[in-house]
């Protein structure tokens, strides 16, 4: 039952009809308890609300089907609008971007020329960017776009998502650069051919490379709302000694709210994954997806 829901919330996260509905229509279906907001002045009051409970957070504008190179460059410029308004306020504050919403899928060239325009302003402001990782078919292109910018960029980082088979051969290519890594599960569906499928495995791959990432001496960003993981994270920095300074968990925004306070009183620092705008469905519909108890309770946000 739960795989079918699950497979039916990513179908729908996927249908540009509805998309274009949501946007029009409005957040419906409960979907304030994941997003925090229509706009950046909406987003910016939930931010200083998090950052008071001590809560960091890294930023994300919503933004799905870019059709066409006006609107990828729209999209950069809301980025960049975004940034500068972070970069006025005393938070602590990153930003997390996807490459399709700037052109991935159009030319390299159109998306380099964004990703450069968004991180020279984030470097004005000191503010750190995050590529996300999207499906598997750009996962190569995301982290060779990855990789050039590093090299010009030193505030950059990427994800690496534990279900994909080319996973651990990736962290060996990456290791060269010292980078900065969310590590995930994934959120999208994959085939069997390039992600494995079992939630042990998946979990077992994860454990992996949140010790291979944190022994290796770079930051590790933690990102999961699984228990399991957390405690093994914490057992695994006291048995190496790792220091909090180099790690931290990321959580989503709305999802449990407990627990990251909880963590964050345990004295880890913990980031949330805070998005916001219109284009919310594609984004609202993965988490139903991640979580499909989440439809049915409708729990407060912080
Ligand atoms: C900050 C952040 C950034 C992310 N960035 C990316 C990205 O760039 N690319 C990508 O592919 N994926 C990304 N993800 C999503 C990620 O890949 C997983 O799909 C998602 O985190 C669910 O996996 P999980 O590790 O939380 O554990 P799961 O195996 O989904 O859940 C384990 C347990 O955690 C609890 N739990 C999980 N979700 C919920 C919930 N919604 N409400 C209540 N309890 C819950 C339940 O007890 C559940 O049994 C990101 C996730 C986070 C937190």
């Amino acid at each position: 039952m739960m795989t079918m829901l699950r497979d039916v919330f990513l179908f729908l996260s996927k249908n540009k009809r509805l998309s274009m509905l949501g946007k029009k229509y409005g957040f419906r279906f409960g979907a304030s308890r994941f997003i925090a907001g229509k706009n950046i002045a909406e987003a910016i009051q939930v931010i200083k609300e998090l950052d008071r409970k001590g809560l960091a957070v890294t930023v994300d504008c919503l933004g799905e089907f870019v059709d066409n190179e006006a609107e990828a460059n729209e999209a950069a410029s809301h980025m960049v609008r975004l940034i500068k308004t972070l970069g006025k306020e005393s938070l602590d504050a990153e930003i997390s971007v996807k490459l399709t919403s700037l052109g991935l899928d159009l030319s390299n060239e159109i998306v380099l020329r964004n990703m450069r325009r968004i991180l020279e302003t984030a470097e004005q402001h000191q503010i750190f960017v995050t590529i996300d990782m999207e499906d598997s078919l750009r996962c190569q292109q995301t982290l060779q776009i990855y990789k050039l910018l590093k090299s010009t960029f030193k505030d950059i980082g990427t994800v690496i998502q534990a279900y994909l088979h080319r996973t651990i051969e990736d962290m060996q290519q990456l290791e060269h650069y010292s980078p900065n890594l969310r590590l995930v599960k994934g959120a999208y569906k994959e085939s069997p051919e390039v992600a494995l499928s079992e939630k042990q495995a998946i979990d077992e791959n994860f454990k992996r490379i949140i010790e291979i990432h944190l022994r290796n001496g770079h930051y590790t960003a933690i990102a999961t709302h699984d228990d399991r993981i957390i405690e093994y994270t914490k057992q695994l920095v006291r048995k190496y000694q790792i220091p909090h300074s180099q790690f931290e968990f990321q959580l989503l925004y709305g999802v449990r709210v407990d627990r990251q306070l909880e963590l964050s009183r345990q004295g880890y620092k913990v980031r949330l994954y805070v998005p916001f705008g219109d284009d919310w469905f594609g984004y609202y519909m993965r988490r139903m997806a991640e979580y499909p108890a989440n439809a049915f309770t409708n729990k407060k946000r912080l």
